[in-house]
């Protein structure tokens, strides 16, 4: 198990990353009526092609994710929007072995664990994530990885509701 992260802990109230009912998801018999995102503002374009939609800012070139006005490395306002590059690299990844404490909403009593990761864009950001992976055999720091677009629940009116996650990239 080397490679795994210590003292890897993700921040509370990031609801995009605590999916819990990804395999229930996908076994279901009835396809949902439409893909809605998680939090609004999550996705620039279509969820056909997903990019992640980040900021930058004007006046020290920092970009970040979620996108936000306010820089949170100089204060200056103003960020502009950016998409951000589908592919990078993990930087840095754990596995969630038993089931976190709330807000975390999946199975508690059939846990399935998952990975959960940091990517590093392009872009100079680093991306907290879901991982499409959880076999850490599978895993390695510095491997591409690739946005993917990942179920996470069912809303009253019957859409699929989307988060996202990397996907390790297939290499020959
Ligand atoms: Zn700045």
């Amino acid at each position: 198990m080397s490679g795994l992260a210590r003292g890897f802990a993700p921040p509370p109230g990031r609801g995009y990353l605590l999916w819990g009912r990804v395999e229930e998801l996908r076994e279901m018999s009835n396809p949902p009526r439409g893909r809605i995102p998680i939090a609004e503002g999550l996705f620039a374009g279509a969820l056909d092609s997903p990019r992640l939609r980040g900021s930058r800012c004007g006046a020290c070139g920092e970009t970040t994710f979620p996108a936000q006005n306010g820089c949170p490395s100089c204060t200056a306002q103003g960020c502009e929007e950016v998409e951000l590059s589908p592919r990078g690299t993990l930087w840095t990844y754990t596995v969630q072995r038993f089931p976190p404490p709330p807000p975390y909403t999946g199975e508690t009593d059939d846990f399935v664990p998952y990975a959960v990761g940091y990517i590093e864009l392009p872009e100079g950001v680093r991306v907290e994530a879901r991982l499409t992976e959880s076999d850490a055999s599978r895993l390695a720091i510095g491997m591409e990885m690739e946005l993917a677009v990942e179920p996470f629940a069912v809303d009253d009116e019957g859409r699929e509701v989307v988060t996202f996650a990397f996907a390790p990239i297939a290499v020959d």
